[in-house]
Order: structure tokens, then C-alpha cells, then sequence
């Protein structure tokens, strides 16, 4: 049996984002988004993303409230706060 895939919207017109799902009928990023705001977007699309090893984040209580507020009034996820932060970072800190 083929495993459902996500049915959220995806970059290419007209077809859907395809990820495995998780919840009703659609991926993890596109869950969070149905559960934080009810309305669906597609993902962003980027460079593929790689753990890192010891990397495994425990963040000052108003570090993580703001990652929160960021999160709910941008309608993604907090990791995707997270990396964008940590990418504005990596970017003004090389030459
Ligand atoms: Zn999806």
C-alpha cells in the first residue's frame, strides 16, 4: 500500500506538496499551518537541510517565547523561525 501523501499546495501549479502525511491528509509543515492559522501555503523551497551533530537547543525562556509569538503570527513553525534567525546570523557574521 502506498503511504498518503500530503495534499497541501505546493510551488508548482496545480500540483500538490507530495511529502509523506502525517494528519489528515497532509505533511508536518502543512499540519502546523492548518492547526495554527486554518489556511495552507506552500512550503518555502531552499537548499536541502541537514542536522547538525550536538546540536540540540535549549533556549533562555524569552528566547523561546519570542520564537513562539513569531512562529503563531507568522503561521509557520517554530523551527522554521529558528532557522531563518540562525541563517540572518551565519549571514552578517561571514565576510
Ligand atoms: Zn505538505
Amino acid at each position: 500500500m502506498t503511504p498518503e501523501r500530503c495534499a497541501g499546495p505546493s510551488h508548482r501549479a496545480g500540483r500538490p506538496c507530495g511529502l509523506p502525511a502525517v494528519a489528515h491528509g497532509l505533511c508536518e509543515a502543512h499540519y502546523q499551518q492548518s492547526r495554527r492559522r486554518g489556511e495552507l501555503r506552500p512550503l518555502r523551497e531552499g537548499p536541502p537541510l541537514v542536522s547538525v551533530p550536538g546540536l540540540a537547543l535549549r533556549l533562555p525562556q524569552d528566547v523561546a517565547a519570542w520564537l513562539e509569538a513569531s512562529a503563531e503570527r507568522q503561521g509557520v513553525t517554530v523551527s522554521e523561525v529558528a532557522r531563518a534567525a540562525l541563517a540572518a546570523a551565519a549571514r552578517k557574521a561571514s565576510p
